[in-house]
């Protein structure tokens, strides 16, 4: 396969040898490496004053606020403490709309007036920062006058150094009016509100002032490995993150002989050293393997405090990114980068709890505790049952509609798997409303006979967006390339609107004198009789279920453009008003944001789609149709008769990519009133546009002599490495 194309040249040398950079491991051991990098706990107590970390570790573990008076005490602390160890700069890490990590480097050093320099960091500058930043998405909240956005510190996340020469610190981004500008803001609100909701059904059941709650979430990761040279010469790759084009390989998944099979030693490599960068800032990464498709793989890390959660999903991606660099990759965060190949998600598993609590979606040992163990799980089936739309917009982007419902991924539908034995003990509450007349403490209660449950749900369930899988949710249809803080924001607070119906209930209850055990037993059979349609424990991916969920009236949302609309039902805008999460403004503003995003990234597909086109596989087609119609006319003047089968395919395929061409340019075309209407445009005319060119294109592909194709084959990115 040896020819001028960028792409045999690339191909030619990966086969060589001589693309991949090879892995230089250090050999430290992990235990030595974990949370080097990383100003945490430990590092505190080592090099600050004593009241002065039992003032912090208060803030970070009580959410007690933050004393400003010892922001410079700390912030002298962490600068020596980063210089020693090589940083020069400090930065503010914050955390866009446009689901992005972003950073602003400062200097460490400051002129001493005398021809040197000393390094300086104030607490000022720990506590509060200004970048510009005023290019970032803001959905209308920043007028020019008022263009200044604030980060502030976040003291709940510890700092790290980044790349041996930043230390770099988490903060939420907001406007000079207050308003969230970005995606920590809003999950630490959630938390305090998931918090403050929890402590009132703890209380019911008899706990005093227990420790702070905390949402808890684990992020499993997939991704792909492309080869860095094959991935620069596929425009659409670098432009939009998907390839545009390609015809299915002869050989793709249908072996599933890559589904956890060994791992290549170069991806190995890769995953090593990446690993070890993670182990360094204190990311407990615990799992990895082989994913279905080809050059597909998974990561997981230990799950942690939402927040940190969060934060240490970004700094995953990033690194993952930045590492596959170093080995000859580009790692694919994208949903669907590669059609007719699975797509990648990012499992979100979530719980709450706290380490005096535990887990309170644990079912537990005791009946009685199963009671408590009941309310927090019903809480959550009310939560995803009320707000699925929500649920949905929290996860709508233009890539990750690629993968929902195209059976490989949970389909758009909300709904729980709950398991056999979780959905009979739910049976049973809810028939538990009809007085069935069993011993005494049995039925009355209706929690007193259930049965003991396990903690770990044997069975499994793949085709489920939502999945009870033992002592904690599995929020499956969250995209790989995603932050995970919107859907959180969306289960904390949603999850507390529920906590707070229940609570008041039953406090009412309790205070006109019923006891607890019947409030509970009857409010939670009113719950499930509402919500109980959500619950579904067969495949989600079957016709029957789509057709099932339509009687049951569960939404199915199929598209970003039918989701986000979601962010203006009355319902939701009041619901995070009410728990001081997003305001109107700051809600409609992500909205906004959030199908500007769709529209943009449709319009560069439309755009490097027709690039392409044009002048890639336009030019490969004809130039082969005319050494196919040279090749006849030398056949006819040597008096033989040509086959001209082969001409006449590709003449008319040419015909057909030619005409799709001029379609999705005029698609583009057109000024829409709303940015809904631009978006719903985006669906409906430029998309099928698209398909209909890949169409011809993937067809030529299949006839265009080989040393002619301008485009790595998918056969190349998925199998060669
Ligand atoms: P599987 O692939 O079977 O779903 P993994 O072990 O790959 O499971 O990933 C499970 C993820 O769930 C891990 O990130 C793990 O830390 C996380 N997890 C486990 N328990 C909890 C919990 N109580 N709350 C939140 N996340 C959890
Ligand atoms: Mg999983």
């Amino acid at each position: 396969m040896i020819g001028s194309t960028v792409r045999q040249q690339a191909v030619s040398s990966i086969v060589d040898g001589k693309g991949p950079v090879r892995s230089d491991k250090n050999g430290v051991p992990a235990d030595k490496l974990f949370g080097t990098n990383v100003f945490g706990l430990a590092e505190m107590k080592a090099h600050l004053p004593k009241e002065v970390y039992r003032s912090l570790k208060r803030t970070i573990e009580r959410g007690d606020t933050l004393d400003p008076a010892i922001a410079d005490v700390v912030a002298s602390a962490m600068k020596d403490w980063a210089v020693s160890r090589g940083a020069t700069h400090y930065a503010h890490v914050f955390f866009p709309l446009t689901g992005l990590t972003a950073e602003k480097h400062d200097s460490f050093l400051v002129p001493d007036g005398e021809g040197g320099a000393l390094t300086e960091f104030s607490g000022k500058a720990l506590i509060q920062g200004e970048p510009d930043a005023s290019s970032f998405p803001n959905g209308g909240i920043r007028a020019t006058f008022e263009a200044r956005g604030y980060t502030a510190w976040d003291v709940t996340s510890p700092a790290y150094i980044l790349d041996g020469t930043t230390l770099c610190i988490p903060t939420a981004f907001v406007s000079w009016t207050g308003e969230a500008l970005d995606k920590k803001t809003p999950l630490l609100r959630s938390m305090q509100a998931l918090n403050l909701q929890a402590q009132r059904v703890l209380k019911l059941f008899g706990h005093e002032n227990p420790d702070r709650i905390v949402s808890y979430a684990g992020a499993e990761q997939e991704y792909f490995l492309v080869d860095r040279k094959l991935y620069y010469a596929r425009p659409d790759l670098v432009a939009t993150g998907r390839t545009l084009f390609g015809a299915k390989p002869p050989k793709g998944q249908e072996f599933e002989d890559h589904y956890f099979g060994a791992i290549p030693e170069r991806v190995l490599a890769y995953m090593v050293e990446m690993e070890q960068e993670l182990f360094k800032l204190g990311i407990p990464v615990k799992t990895r393997h082989n994913e279905v498709a080809p050059g597909q793989f998974e990561i997981a890390p230990i799950f942690e405090s939402a927040n940190i959660a969060s934060d240490h999903q970004q700094l995953v991606m990033l690194t993952m990114r930045k590492v596959a660099e170093r080995h000859g990759f580009v790692c694919l965060l994208h949903e669907k980068p590669f059609a007719g190949v699975n797509g990648s998600g990012k499992h979100l598993n979530f719980s709450f709890g706290n380490t005096t609590q535990g887990n309170l979606l644990d079912p537990g040992d005791t009946p009685h505790e199963n009671a408590q163990f009941l309310v927090f799980c019903t809480a959550v089936i009310r939560a995803v049952s009320k707000y699925a739309p929500l649920l949905r917009a929290s996860i709508a982007s233009a890539s990750n509609d690629h993968r929902l419902g195209a059976n490989e991924a949970p389909p758009a539908i909300m709904s729980i798997f709950l398991g056999e034995q979780l959905s009979d003990v739910f049976d049973q509450i809810r028939a538990g409303g009809a007085k069935s007349s069993k011993s005494k403490g049995t039925l009355e209660i209706g929690v007193d006979t259930l049965p003991k449950l396990p903690k770990d749900a044997g069975d499994r369930n793949r085709t489920s967006p939502f999945a009870f899988t033992g002592n904690k949710f599995e929020f499956r249809a969250v995209g790989s390339g995603q932050s995970i803080s919107g859907p959180l924001v969306v289960l904390n607070t949603t999850i507390a609107e529920s906590l707070d119906y229940i609570a008041t209930r039953l406090e009412n209850a309790v205070q006109s004198g019923k006891p607890l055990n019947a409030a509970i037993q009857e409010l939670l059979s009113q719950i499930i009789a509402e919500h109980g349609s959500v619950i579904f424990n067969g495949d989600g991916y079957s016709a029957e279920w789509h057709a099932e969920a339509e009687k049951r009236g569960l939404p199915n949302l199929r598209t970003t453009v039918d989701a986000l609309p979601a962010l203006e039902q009355p319902e939701v805008v009041k619901l995070f008003d009410k728990y001081n999460v997003l305001t109107p403004r700051e809600l409609h503003s992500r909205y906004e944001i959030y199908l500007e995003q769709y529209v943009k990234t449709i319009a560069v597909e439309q755009k490097i789609g027709t690039r392409i086109a044009k002048t890639m596989i336009l030019p490969a087609a004809v130039r082969y149709q005319r050494e196919l119609a040279e090749s006849a006319a030398a056949l006819k003047s040597a008096g033989l008769t040509p086959d001209t089968k082969a001409l006449e395919e590709v003449t008319q395929k040419i015909g057909e990519l030619t005409s799709g061409i001029a379609a999705l340019e005029s698609a583009s075309a057109h000024t829409a009133g709303s940015v809904l209407e631009e978006a719903k445009h985006c669906r409906d005319v430029i998309l099928p546009a698209l398909l209909k060119v890949r169409a011809a294109a993937d067809a030529l592909e299949g006839i265009v002599a080989d040393d002619l194709w301008p485009l790595p084959t998918y056969q190349e990115m998925l199998f060669v490495r």
